[in-house]
C-alpha cells in the first residue's frame, strides 16, 4: 500500500470521552478496545486513555497481552477457557459466563471475576436464577477468586421498551449482591446514549464503552468521530477516448480522460461494500440502482465531491476519474476502521 494512511485525531477521541463521563454520573469508565480498538490501534489508543478511563476490556488474552497498562483489564464474555488462567498478566478481571468453568479456578492464585448474566441474548451467560448457587459455591471452594463485578449485555436497544424490561430484570438478579460486588454493568454505547435507558441503569455503576468512544454513534449527544482514511495518486494517466482500462476490459473510455491510480484496494479491505453477491435477482436491482444513483467511498478532500471509481477496485491499487483533481489532490477514503486492514499506517494527531 502506498500513499494511503489513516488519520486517527486524538482531541476529537477525548472530546467524545469527556462527553461520555459528563453522562456517566460517576459510573467507572470501562474504554472497551477489542478488535485493535475498533480498528484505529490497540496500543496507542491505550497508552493515550491510560489516565483517562478506569479499566480496559478486550475479548482475548492475546489482545490484553498488547497493552501497557497498570489498569486492569476485563475479558469479555464469551468462552474463558482453564488456559486463560495460567496467563502471567496480573492485571486480569476474567468474565464467568457458564456454570462448569468455575471447576478450572487455580486454587493458587488470587483472581478477579466478574459473572455475565443472561438477560435474553442466550448467547452465554448464567441464569439469573443460578447466580446466587454459583456465588456461594465459589465462596464455598475458593478463598483466592474474588467475585468483583456482575454484568449483562443489552442486544436489543433499538427495542426500548424490551431493553427497559431486561435492565428491570437485572437490577432484580443484582439486587442481592449490591452491597458484596464492586461492580455492576450493564450499559454498551447504544444503551448509554438512549437516555431513557441511562436513567434506568441509576444502580449500575461502570459503563463499557467502545462506538462511542471511536465515533461510530452518538452523534445527538456531540460524540464526533474520530479518524479519517486519506490517500493520494500513486500515479496518474491519460487514457484516449476508446481505450479500455482495467480488468476484463469493463471500462472503456467515452472520452480522453485523466485516470489516478491510488495505492491500496482489496487487499486493504476496500471495495467490498457493493461486491457482495447475493444472487442474479439482486444483482440486476443492485447494479440498476447503482447506475441511477452514485454512492462515492472516495472523496475530494477539499471540495467534498464524490469521485468515480474506474472499473472495480484491484487486489492492490483502485483506479479513479481526475476529472477536477490534480497529481497533488487530497482524496478521503470512505472505509471502516473495524473492517480494515490493520497494517495500514496510522498518524495520530494530537
Ligand atoms: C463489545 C462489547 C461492548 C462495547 O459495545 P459498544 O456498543 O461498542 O459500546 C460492551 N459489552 C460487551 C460485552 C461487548 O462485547
Amino acid at each position: 500500500m502506498k500513499n494511503f494512511w489513516c488519520e486517527i485525531y486524538l482531541d476529537k477521541l477525548y472530546n467524545n470521552l469527556k462527553i461520555i463521563k459528563e453522562m456517566a454520573d460517576d459510573k467507572k469508565i470501562i474504554a472497551v478496545v477489542k478488535g485493535n480498538a475498533y480498528g484505529l490501534g490497540v496500543e496507542e489508543i491505550t497508552t493515550r486513555l491510560n489516565d483517562k478511563v478506569d479499566y480496559f476490556a478486550v475479548s482475548d488474552i492475546n489482545e490484553a497481552a498488547l497493552i501497557n497498562t497498570d489498569k486492569e483489564i476485563l475479558l469479555l464474555s464469551p468462552l474463558v477457557s482453564k488456559d486463560d488462567f495460567n496467563t502471567n498478566l496480573n492485571n486480569i478481571i476474567f468474565t464467568i459466563d457458564n456454570k462448569a468453568v468455575i471447576n478450572e479456578f487455580p486454587k493458587d492464585k488470587t483472581m478477579k471475576i466478574h459473572i455475565y448474566v443472561d438477560t435474553g441474548m442466550n448467547r452465554m451467560g448464567v441464569k439469573c436464577s443460578e447466580l446466587a448457587g454459583i456465588i456461594s459455591e465459589i465462596k464455598e471452594k475458593y478463598p483466592n477468586i474474588i467475585v468483583d463485578g456482575i454484568y449483562t449485555h443489552l442486544h436489543n436497544t433499538k427495542n426500548v421498551n424490551y431493553t427497559l424490561k431486561q435492565i428491570e430484570d437485572f437490577k432484580k438478579c443484582t439486587e442481592p449482591f449490591k452491597d458484596e460486588v464492586n461492580m455492576i454493568h450493564c450499559l454498551n454505547s447504544s444503551g448509554f446514549i438512549n437516555d431513557e435507558i441511562r436513567s434506568a441503569s441509576y444502580f449500575t455503576n461502570a459503563v463499557r464503552a467502545g462506538n462511542i468512544l471511536y465515533g461510530y454513534d452518538g452523534f445527538n449527544k456531540g460524540i464526533r468521530r474520530t479518524y479519517n482514511y486519506f490517500a493520494k495518486p500513486v500515479n496518474v494517466y491519460e487514457v484516449s477516448k476508446g481505450e479500455h482500462v482495467g480488468y476484463g476490459c469493463t471500462y472503456k473510455a467515452k472520452r480522453n480522460i485523466k485516470i489516478g491510480i491510488l495505492g491500496f484496494g482489496n487487499i486493504e479491505h476496500f471495495g467490498f461494500s457493493k461486491d457482495i453477491d447475493k444472487g442474479f435477482f439482486f444483482n440486476v436491482v443492485r447494479a440498476a440502482y447503482n447506475s441511477l444513483k452514485f454512492r462515492p467511498e472516495i472523496f475530494d478532500a477539499k471540495s467534498g465531491r464524490g469521485i468515480r471509481i474506474v472499473s472495480k477496485p484491484n487486489m492492490n491499487i483502485t483506479i479513479v476519474d481526475m476529472e477536477g483533481l490534480n497529481e497533488d489532490s487530497l482524496l478521503r477514503i470512505e472505509i471502516s476502521p473495524i473492517l480494515a486492514d490493520s497494517r495500514i499506517t496510522k498518524k495520530y494527531i494530537e
